[in-house]
């Protein structure tokens, strides 16, 4: 399948060689180099990607699920059009801000007031950093495996070398950058996903140090993860109990599971929430919010004369092109008819998968939730990092360029992420998905 993937995209190639020689790995975010290279977007509409070799692709990656509207939708387009003839920045607050708040106020119960960011990694920083100056302590306790974003404490043990990582029910910090400061895992706890008895212990050993237990609602940096049992509402009454700040990073669950998220979607709700990618529909925002005592701690809330102070600042956060994307993506858009269409799409997307699996005899098994779902190609179920091992990822590798050179984009290239059914997609498309894999799985079967 590589060299078809080759042979089918010689530009793709051409300007990664060139890139290459200014950019380091050619791309702007290292995750998105892979071998031989990555196919270089021409343009996006709908559900479908265009690449410089005048291929199309029916899009599932989505920019990692960034695409729950679809690309380039016709109405958040318009609005953009109108905003930038507007201004695309004023440093100061205008309607625009409630416009975007109030669908994030209405749909997390948690959430009684926001701020905005201008990505994931902002998002998560600021809320973690809330948390310490709430509770006065500096330690967090996170996932093993878990992705976090690109600042320092997120690049500690998001998916480390297993060798060098220490046991299951141990794990040891793993920095995964050089440059990260040696005080940064110091205070990262590392927990298993999934076992809440593995962050008890950690809060019965050092429950005094703790600021906040960080967690996605369902992992997401791991295929397709889902909490099981009472796991999340373990961490709640965790949370509690020893009065630590719950903060859920949905970053990429947000407004994508459910309109209020994995929250909604598992029922829990935590103390604070770390959002971006689908609130803006592919424009560059996040957001981070959470119960009023916490928000109230930034400084220059005004009307909060206790307000201690943790610093929020950003020249382009809450910009008015942002606000308005996020505005008409959640109040104009992702209406309860549109996530009944991704949900029911995204449903027969997974009931395909599972048909060409059992015809062709293949070793997988599929998750869906929501918008989100994936495949994996072991029976072996998902529930932890240290699962990961039963992931066969050369396998996984065919798979993926053999979809590719098929015409679809399953989802972004590797087994740690999920595919996206997104508002613009239809029907056609997901049996066009399932036809296409039903043509590959004869071969992989072999
Ligand atoms: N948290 C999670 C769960 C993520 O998946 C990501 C990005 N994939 C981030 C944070 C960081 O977001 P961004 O890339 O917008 O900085």
């Amino acid at each position: 399948e590589r060299e078809r993937y080759r042979d089918r995209t010689p530009n793709s190639e051409r300007l990664a060689d060139s890139l290459r020689s200014f950019v380091p790995a050619g791309v702007c975010s290292t995750y998105r180099a892979y071998e031989p290279y990555p196919i270089h977007a021409d343009r996006a509409e709908g559900a479908t990607l265009y690449d410089i070799d005048g291929e199309s692709y029916l899009d599932f990656a989505l920019n990692n699920g960034t695409q729950l509207v679809g690309h380039a939708h016709p109405r958040l387009s318009e609005a953009a059009k109108v905003q930038i003839d507007q201004g695309t920045l004023y440093t100061r607050p205008s309607e625009l801000l409630e416009f975007a708040a109030r669908p994030l106020i209405d749909r997390w119960e948690a959430i009684e007031r926001v701020r905005f960011t201008n990505s994931g990694t902002e998002s998560v920083m600021h809320a973690t950093r809330l948390a310490r100056a709430y509770t006065g302590r500096e330690k967090i306790v996170r996932m093993e495996g878990a992705y976090h974003g690109a600042h320092d404490p997120g690049l500690v043990s998001k998916m480390p070398p297993v060798d060098r990582a220490g046991p299951a029910d141990d794990p040891r910090p793993v920095k995964e950058s050089q440059g990260v400061p040696d005080g940064v895992p110091e205070n990262m706890l590392l927990a298993q996903y999934n076992d809440a008895e593995s962050v008890e212990r950690l809060l019965r050993e050092h429950g005094s140090e703790i600021a906040g237990i960080l967690v996605e609602p369902a992992c997401l940096n791991l295929g397709l993860v889902e909490p099981e049992g009472d796991f999340l509402f373990r961490l709640r009454e965790l949370a509690d109990e020893y009065d630590v700040v719950l903060i859920f990073d949905e970053v990429k669950t947000g407004v994508k599971l459910a309109p209020g998220g994995g929250a909604e979607y598992y029922g829990v709700q935590p103390d604070l929430v770390a959002l971006a990618k689908a609130i803006g529909g592919g424009y560059p925002v996040g957001a981070f919010g959470g119960r009023r005592e916490l928000m109230s701690l930034i400084a220059d809330d005004l009307e909060d004369e206790t307000a201690s102070g943790a610093a929020h600042y950003g020249t382009y956060n809450g910009n008015p092109l942002a606000l308005r994307a996020v505005g008409v993506t959640l109040g104009e858009i992702l209406t309860t008819e549109a996530y009944d269409h991704v949900t029911t799409l995204a449903e027969r997307l997974a009931d395909g998968y599972r048909d060409v699996i059992d015809d062709a005899g293949l070793e997988g098994h599929v998750v869906t939730a929501g918008s989100q779902g994936m495949v994996y190609f072991t029976d072996k179920r998902i529930r932890t990092f240290r699962d990961w091992g039963a992931i066969d990822e050369e396998f996984h590798e065919a798979y993926w360029l053999g979809m590719v050179n098929r015409n679809v984009l399953p989802h972004p290239h590797d087994a740690s992420q999920q595919w996206t059914v997104s508002v613009q997609h239809t029907a056609a498309d997901i049996d066009t998905h399932v036809t296409a894999f039903a043509d590959l799985a004869s071969d992989l079967a072999a």
